[in-house]
Order: structure tokens, then sequence, then C-alpha cells
């Protein structure tokens, strides 16, 4: 029976794969849709906007999974280690090995997306005027102001929504908080308060050159902080979306309930049941998959050429730079740190390991799921590279559904090129917050293809990141997903090898 938990002979639960070999997710129709999407959005830019409506949807069913994806495979993953008080050794020097490779790989590309910064100077939802000149009428009324854009040739976007967007003004470096009530006009802004870059209320010159819109960035006080991270009510963190309290529950609660014995069974049972339907569900929504990313692809190509001066190929051009930044990543992580642990900490020759674990990375390709590569990975392991039964058999399944270490560096990635794009600065406290929830959702994603995609709103809600902006990454996540998932298994197998060597077992 899928997700049946059994007790191994060292009394540990073990969380049967779930079998994913009955379904495919044939990459044909997705790369036809890609194709379809771009042809639509270049040729008949109006009706692809109008269509993004099917990509949307998707986007919304995806999301709607993302909660109770959560709990359940935290609950079953932590506790699938058995009772925690006598996981021992080989657990701990389990998780250190995968948190540790893990924050690697996200250092990695966090590195890399500063460096290259692929979504620099593209556009998102900031629109700048440098050249404009502006005016500021107080507002008595409202004790607020109005702020008019004089420049013939220059308009406000009037999609602005006050809660995402801020005014700014280039010249005085102040940025304002839009009235929520006031009108939005393609020449004026109603203002509730003008702050300086550094939070203080402020009051501007009336007049000057160089004015823009850009996402507003809410930075929170320490009490709505600690609320947001230590919630008093959990049902209200699954209604706010706020994914980080419910991992930390997940995981506390997975620990416990693994401590319980026979009590804890029946629950333990339900939340495996959950965990196995969930990750059916999005199995099978993944066959709307070309759909959904049809509308994507033609509804963003569609907006790049309405809005883009380049048209879509700047948009692809923009996809490019991510991909290339993402992949480049992923071989630094898999081809060089992961041989040198090999090396080093697994006394293996790690030539010869990867040369007999080509299958296993081919199959991961081939299935983007971690999970369907399992028994390939088992074998191989054992029968070609001599790592022991009794250590593979334990480290391997755990590794599958929660070490992803391409997964984790692809997220945060991700998250920082939106943020680019957004043009929202982020400081290194939000970068250290991207490390830490990066490698937290990368735990929490479900090892079946493009589950990345839905814990990476994670990610993007821990600082305060737009998550429509994932909308932008969708149309090629088929193809990356390929990649990391491939750096996903083979980070495993060398943990395997890694933890075997400190149980006393060398190869060579
Ligand atoms: N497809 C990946 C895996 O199974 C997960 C993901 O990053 O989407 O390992």
């Amino acid at each position: 029976m899928p997700g049946k938990t059994n007790r191994n002979e060292y009394g540990m639960n073990e969380v049967k794969p779930v079998d994913t070999t009955n379904h495919s997710f044939p990459v044909l129709p997705i790369v036809l849709a890609v194709i379809l999407g771009i042809v639509l959005g270049h040729f008949a830019p109006y009706l692809a906007v109008k269509i993004k409506i099917i990509g949307t949807i998707f986007l919304n069913l995806l999301f709607v999974l993302v909660i109770p994806l959560i709990i359940s495979s935290m609950i079953t993953g932590i506790s699938g280690l058995g009772d925690i008080r006598h996981v021992g050794n080989i657990g701990l020097k389990t998780i250190v090995y995968y948190l540790t490779t893990t924050f690697l790989s996200v250092v990695t590309g966090i590195i890399l997306v500063v460096l290259i910064a692929p979504g620099k100077g593209l556009t998102g939802e900031t629109k700048t005027f440098p050249d404009s000149e502006y005016e500021i009428f107080p507002t008595p009324i409202s004790g607020g102001s109005i702020v008019r854009i004089l420049d013939p040739d220059t308009s406000f976007n009037i999609n602005i929504d006050p809660s995402k967007n801020r005014v700014e003004l280039i010249d005085q470096r102040l940025f304002g908080i839009i009235d929520p009530d006031g009108a939005i006009k393609t020449k004026e802004i109603p203002v509730i308060k003008w702050l300086d870059s550094s939070g203080k209320k402020t009051e501007p010159r009336l007049s000057g050159t160089g004015i823009g819109t850009s996402a507003l960035v809410k930075r929170l006080s320490g009490t709505e902080l600690m609320n947001n991270y230590i919630p008093r009510n959990i049902v209200r963190s699954m209604v706010n979306e706020n994914i980080f309290p419910l991992i930390l529950f997940s995981l506390v609660f997975g620990g416990v309930l693994s401590t319980v014995g026979e009590a804890g069974i029946p629950l333990l049972n339900v939340f495996n049941a959950m965990n196995v339907t969930i990750i059916k569900c999005v199995m099978l929504l993944m066959y709307t998959a070309p759909l959904g990313i049809f509308g994507l692809t033609a509804g963003s190509i569609g907006e790049a050429e309405l809005t883009l001066p380049g048209g879509f190929i700047t948009e692809l051009i923009r996809l490019a730079k991510y991909a290339i930044t993402v992949l480049s990543g992923l071989l630094i992580h898999g081809g060089i740190t992961l041989f040198l642990i090999l090396a080093i900490f697994g006394k293996r020759n790690p030539f010869r390991f990867f040369k007999n674990m080509i299958p296993q990375i081919l199959t991961a390709f081939s299935t983007a799921s971690s999970i369907a590569t399992l028994p390939v990975s088992l074998s191989l392991a054992t029968k070609k590279n001599n790592v022991s039964e009794r250590i593979a058999s334990f480290v391997l399944p755990i590794g599958a559904t929660v070490n992803m270490d391409g997964t984790a560096l692809y997220e945060g990635v991700a998250a920082i090129f939106i943020a680019q794009i957004y043009g929202i600065p982020l400081g290194i406290f939000e970068l250290v917050i991207i490390v830490l929830t990066a490698t937290i959702a990368s735990i929490g994603a479900a090892a079946i293809p493009q589950a990345g995609l839905v814990t990476l709103v994670v990610v993007m809600k821990s600082v305060g990141l737009p998550v429509e902006g994932i909308g932008m990454i969708l149309s090629i996540d088929w193809f990356i997903d390929r990649f990391r998932t491939s750096v996903n298994v083979w980070g495993d197998v060398i943990g395997s090898a890694v933890i075997d060597r400190f149980e006393g077992n060398i190869e060579d």
C-alpha cells in the first residue's frame, strides 16, 4: 500500500514511497504549450493577455494545496525517523549531512544570483521616470497630498494597488504610501504620508524631477515578527498563509507524535493518508499543466509584447539568464562541492562513484521525481558502489523525501530573481532568511515533479515578496525541475556513502 508505515530493524518508522510509476508527466505537451504560448503571445498579444486567466486558475489550484501538503509531509517526514529519542547516531549524522549540504547549496545559488543579477533592470511592476517633473499638492481634508506628473508623455499605471505599491520621489529619495481610499489617475496618485529611506515620516519638497512607482516592502515590527513566527493561533496562520509557523508546528508535532508509541499510530496513519492523497492531487493537477503553462506563457509573452520595448525576446533573455544562473549553481554544487565531499568525507573515488550512478541521474532527469528514482538509487548504491544495505535503506528513503539540494538552490535563486525583477531591495537580513527558508522549504517539498514550485511560496512569503511573481518563471520550470531533481538524488546517494564511511564501512 502506498505510504504505508512499517518499523525497520532499528524500530524506526519507514515511510514507503508513493508509487508514481503509473503516472507519466509527458514533457512533449508542456514543450508544445510553451511554444504555442510564445507564438500566440507574439502574434495576438491582446488575446493572449485575456487567456492568461487559464494560467492564473492553474496557479491558484497549485497554491490551494500548499498548506495541507506542508503539514502532512512535514509530520510524516519527521515521524518517519521513528521515536525521536531512539533515532541515535545514524539519524543525527543523516540530519547533519543533509542540512549542511543543503545549506552549502543554497549559499552557492545565492552568491551566483547576487553576482549575476539576472533580474536586474528588467520590468516587473516597477515603473520609474527619472526625467519627468512632478508637483505635490497638499490635501488638507485627508491630511495627505496628491502627487502629479507634469510630463505629458508619462503616466502612472492605473492598476496600481495601494497594498502592494508605493510612490518614489527619485530626486528626494522619499517614498509615498498610497492612500487606499483615494482615486488613482493616470497623472495623479493620492499619498497619505511620505517616508525617508529609514522609514521616518517626513515632508517633501513640493516639486522636483524623477518619479516612479515600485513594490511596497512592508517592514514588520518586532512584536509582529514574533507573532508571525510563534503564533498563538495555528488556524489563523493557515488562513493568513503564514507558512513558517506551520512548518515549525508540524516539525515539533511530528517529533512528539513519534514518541507516543502505539497511541499515536492512528494519527500517524491519518497524516500518511493525507500526504499520499495530496501528492496524488498534485499529480492529477499536473495533467492540466500544459493548459496552465500555455495560459501563463501566452499571458506573459503577450504582456511583454504590449509593455516591453524589446517585445518577448526580452522576456526570453530574462528567463535564459535566470536558467543559466540556476544551472551553473547546480553544476557547481553537484560537480564540485558534492564531488569534494564524497572524496574527503566519504573516502571514495568520486569519478568511479559517479560513473556507477549515471542510470540513477538519468532516471531522475527523465522522471523529475526523487521518489520515482528511489528504487534505482538503492540498487545502484548497494550493488555497484557497495554502500552497505543497512545504511542505504535508512538514508536513501529519507533523503528522497527531505534532502533536496537542487531544489533549495533553485528556490533561493528564484526568490531573489523575482525580487530583482520587481525592484525590491533585499538586505543581508532578508538573504539570511532566504537561506534558512529555502533550506526548510526544500525539506517540505514533496519528491514529485515541480513540488519545489509549490513550496517556493514559503520562501517568497518569508521576506514579503509578491507570490504572483512565481508566474514569471513557470514557463520553464518543467525544464529546470529535471536538473534540480538530478542534483537532489545525487546528494542523497553521496550522503549514504559519507554516513557509511562514518559507520566504519570504507570502500576504497
Ligand atoms: N521534482 C523534485 C524532486 O522530486 C522536487 C522539486 O524541486 O520540484 O526531487
